[in-house]
């Protein structure tokens, strides 16, 4: 059905090929503004891949991109979320609850949703007690005293209709997108090779700018980073496709940015190493000597959330330090403290 470029551009609409559409969604997050959903779509109707936050704006721009598409909610035959932060997933739970519509998610995000019903008023359960681990017992207290946001409350957060394994084939009509196990940010995450046209869905695992936080899971995997890392090599063993990422600009390519992605971690566990072998001992104390952000910023000027994310993605990656054998840790007095050789 053709489109006027006017209302395209009104709705975040972007065509990337004769079947897959980018729809720019409106999120309620204060630094976090903006969720690419993605369509594919034939004659028959839509599969949706991560549509974005349970949140009125966002659902009504979705809904009137599917108009300019010339799709009701009614042609949605599918919702596959590359992960379940809510930002991705939530709305998928909406319309599936609503209209009945098949909702998917990698099988190992059923961690952190089992953590989240069995504990669902608790902002960062499992971050407060890493906090005291990496030596930041105060800003452990300040996480477990985090409420919701107005905006986070009542977010239904249930299993999908099917969980995915890696290499499980989605049939989207005219065309069909693989599942790819991309463990790292989160435990459950997957991207969607569509190799007919050459692209990836990489939700949350190849972002053009951001470097995705490995700290926001409330049922984490064993060593994310090095899960995050391997994933990154994944990417590099598929062919090079044009990188559809969840947040920020739909024209890069998956190997240079996962090739960036790994030498950016490369860099930072240099860094991390040095620190410890002038005399920092716990993740804490690292974060603390480094900057942080693309303003560089120090610790203290992050807010409370942020310093979390920083200091445990210290956390992580003296982890893998002590596993490749370049350093040892030692848990005394609550706080695991490094040393390097
Ligand atoms: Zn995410």
């Amino acid at each position: 059905m053709p489109h006027s470029s006017a209302a395209a551009a009104r709705h975040g609409l972007t065509n990337i090929t004769e079947t897959v559409a980018c729809i720019a969604l409106p999120l309620p997050l204060p630094d976090l503004q903006v969720v690419n959903a993605y369509v594919i779509h034939d004659r028959a109707g839509v599969t949706l891949i991560d549509p974005g936050w349970a949140y009125p704006p966002s659902e009504t721009a979705l809904v009137q991109a599917l108009d300019t598409l010339g799709f009701t909610v009614g042609d949605v035959r599918a919702i596959v979320a590359t992960h379940q932060h809510w930002d991705h997933y939530s709305l998928g739970v909406k319309w599936r609850d609503q209209f009945g519509i098949e909702l998917m998610l990698g099988r190992e995000e059923r961690h952190s949703i089992a953590a989240f019903i069995q504990n669902p008023d608790v902002v960062h359960p499992y971050q407060i007690g890493k906090l005291i681990e990496a030596g930041a017992p105060n800003l452990a207290s300040e996480i477990a005293a985090l409420s919701w946001e107005p905006y986070e409350r009542d977010v239904a957060f249930t299993p999908p209709d099917r969980w995915l394994d890696d290499r499980d084939v989605i049939d989207c009509g005219a065309t069909q997108i693989v599942v790819r196990a991309t463990p790292g940010h989160t435990r459950g995450h997957i991207v969607l090779e569509e190799a007919g046209q050459g692209v990836i869905f990489t939700g949350d695992h190849l972002l053009p700018t951001i470097t995705p936080s490995i700290a926001f899971e409330r049922a984490p995997g064993e060593f994310p980073l090095r899960s995050y890392i391997n994933s990154l090599h994944l990417v590099l063993q598929l062919p090079d496709a044009v990188m559809l990422p969840a947040h920020g600009s739909t024209v890069g390519t998956t190997h240079a940015r996962a090739r960036q992605l790994i030498s950016h971690h490369e860099t930072r566990l240099n860094q991390v190493g040095e620190l410890i072998a002038a005399g920092n001992s716990s993740s804490y104390e690292v974060a603390s000597k480094m900057l942080w952000t693309r303003r560089e910023r120090s610790l203290d000027e992050l807010s409370v959330v942020h310093q979390m994310t920083a200091i445990l993605e210290v956390q992580s990656h003296l982890d893998l330090l002590a596993l490749r054998g370049e350093a040892s840790s030692a848990v005394m007095d609550n706080v695991r403290r490094f040393t390097v050789w």
